[in-house]
C-alpha cells in the first residue's frame, strides 16, 4: 500500500491506521501545516488493507449511530465545576461516574511545553487536566492501544474526543466485545487548528512577556459565558511574573478566521446529528432565548444521548448533574456543525503562502496593522 489517504481532505489525522497496523509499517508524519498523516514504510507494509479498510472516512457508515440522537440541556449543581470548565461542566459530571466505579479516563491535556495531546489518567487531578477545551488538534498517539489494554485488563474506559477520533477508536476496536466496557464521548466540533501554529503562537506570548508559559486557559470563566464572549477568555501567564495576561489573537485571528484549520475539516462527515459516539457534549448557545429557566453566566452545556450507553452514563450522574430534554430543532438553529462543514476563507491559501514565505510573526504584523 502506498498511501492510506487519497488527498488530504480524505484524512482527519485519527490515528486509526497508525494504532492498528499489524507490522507497525504505519507512522504519523506532519506536514508543513504541521498536522500529522499516516505515512508507510514500504519495507514492513505486507499489503493486508487493514489502514484503508476501516478508515472511517472511507469504509460506510462512518462508525455512526442509526437511530437520532435525544437533546438535552445540563449543568452541573457545583459551582466550583461549572467555573472550571468550558461549558456546563457535563465531561466532569461523565468522567466522575466512570472514575467512580474504578475507570480511567482518556481526554486531552498539554504536556509540560503546553502541545496539545490525549492522556490516560484514573486520578481526579489528571481528570481535571483534561477540562476546558483546547482549540489545537490533538496527538492521539498510541492511545487506543493504551484503551484496548486497559479494557483487557477488564477496566471501565471513557473515551472524550472529537468527532473524527472518537470515530477512529471506533474503527480501531471494530466489532471486539471488549468494547462492552467503554464509553464514546465526543463534542460538537467547529473545527480544529493546527498544532503548528500553536507553537509559533506560544513562542510569540513568551517573547513579548518573558519567560517560559506557565499556565494556558483557552475558556476561562473571567467574563460571562456566552458565545460572544467566547474569543475574549484566553488566558496566560509567564514564569518572568504572577501577571494573568488575556490574549484574543489565537482565537481571533487564527481559529475565528478558519485559515489555520485541518484541510478534512471542510470535508467533516461528521457534522451530523448521527454521531459515532454514545453520548455528545457541547455549549447549548441560545439557552437564554428557548428556556431562559436554565441560563446560567457561567455554563451550559447540550448533550446529545446517541444510544442506551449514553443514557446509561448519563442516569449515573444524574446527583451532580442536572439535564432535561429540550427540541432538537433548537440545537439544529444554534449549531452549524450538525449539519455541514466549515468553509475555508478564500485566503486559506495566501495565508500558508505568506506563512512559509515570510514566517509567523510577518503574518501577525499584517492581521494587526
Ligand atoms: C476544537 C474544538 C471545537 C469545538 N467546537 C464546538 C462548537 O462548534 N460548538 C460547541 O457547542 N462546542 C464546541 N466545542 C466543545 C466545547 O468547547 C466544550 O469542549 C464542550 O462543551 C465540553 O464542555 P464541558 O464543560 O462539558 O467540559 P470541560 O470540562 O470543559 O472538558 C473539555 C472536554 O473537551 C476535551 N477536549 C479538550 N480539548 C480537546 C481537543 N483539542 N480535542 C479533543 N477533545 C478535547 C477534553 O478531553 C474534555 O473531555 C469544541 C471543542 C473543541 C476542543
Amino acid at each position: 500500500m502506498e498511501k492510506v489517504y487519497l488527498k488530504k481532505e480524505y484524512c482527519s489525522g485519527c490515528s486509526a491506521c497508525y494504532n492498528s497496523c499489524p507490522t507497525k509499517a504505519i507512522h504519523m508524519k506532519p506536514d508543513e501545516e504541521g498536522f500529522l498523516y499516516p505515512v508507510i514504510d514500504q519495507s514492513l507494509c505486507v499489503d493486508c488493507n487493514k489502514c484503508v479498510n476501516i478508515c472511517p472516512l472511507i469504509c460506510e457508515g462512518n462508525y455512526k449511530q442509526k437511530a437520532e440522537p435525544a437533546f438535552l440541556v445540563a449543568k452541573h449543581k457545583s459551582e466550583e465545576v461549572l467555573m472550571n470548565s468550558t461549558s456546563g461542566g457535563a465531561f466532569t459530571a461523565l468522567s466522575d461516574v466512570i472514575l467512580r466505579e474504578g475507570g480511567v479516563i482518556y481526554g486531552v491535556d498539554y504536556d509540560d511545553d503546553f502541545r496539545v495531546l490525549h492522556r490516560r489518567t484514573e486520578t481526579i487531578e489528571g481528570r481535571n487536566r483534561m477540562r476546558v477545551s483546547k482549540y489545537v488538534q490533538s496527538n492521539i498517539g498510541n492511545i487506543f492501544e493504551q484503551i484496548k489494554k486497559d479494557l483487557m485488563d477488564k477496566r471501565t474506559v471513557l473515551f472524550t474526543g472529537t468527532p473524527c477520533q472518537d470515530a477512529g477508536l471506533r474503527a480501531y476496536m471494530g466489532d471486539s466485545p471488549l468494547t462492552e466496557n467503554l464509553y464514546v464521548c465526543d463534542l460538537i466540533c467547529h473545527s480544529i487548528p493546527s498544532p503548528l501554529i500553536w507553537e509559533d503562537y506560544k513562542k510569540l506570548l513568551e517573547k513579548e512577556h518573558g519567560g517560559k508559559l506557565t499556565d494556558i486557559q483557552f475558556r476561562s470563566k473571567i467574563i460571562d459565558w456566552s458565545r460572544e464572549n467566547s474569543n475574549k477568555t484566553f488566558l496566560f501567564k509567564t514564569s518572568s511574573s504572577e501577571d494573568i495576561h488575556n490574549d484574543e489573537r489565537f482565537y481571533k485571528l487564527f481559529f475565528g478566521a478558519k485559515t489555520i484549520t485541518r484541510p478534512s475539516c471542510s470535508e467533516c462527515q461528521f457534522t451530523d446529528i448521527h454521531r459515532a459516539s454514545d453520548i455528545t457534549i457541547a455549549d447549548y448557545w441560545g439557552i437564554e432565548k428557548y428556556a431562559p429557566e436554565w441560563m446560567d453566566t457561567k455554563g451550559v452545556s447540550v448533550i446529545l444521548v446517541n444510544n442506551e450507553k449514553g443514557a446509561e452514563l448519563l442516569q449515573k450522574c444524574s446527583k451532580e448533574l442536572k439535564y432535561e430534554k429540550r427540541p432538537k430543532e433548537e440545537s439544529f438553529t444554534e449549531q452549524q456543525r450538525l449539519s455541514e462543514p466549515v468553509q475555508f476563507p478564500e485566503d486559506r491559501d495566501k495565508f500558508w503562502n505568506d506563512y512559509r514565505e515570510h514566517g509567523f510573526e510577518y503574518i501577525i504584523e499584517q492581521l494587526t496593522k
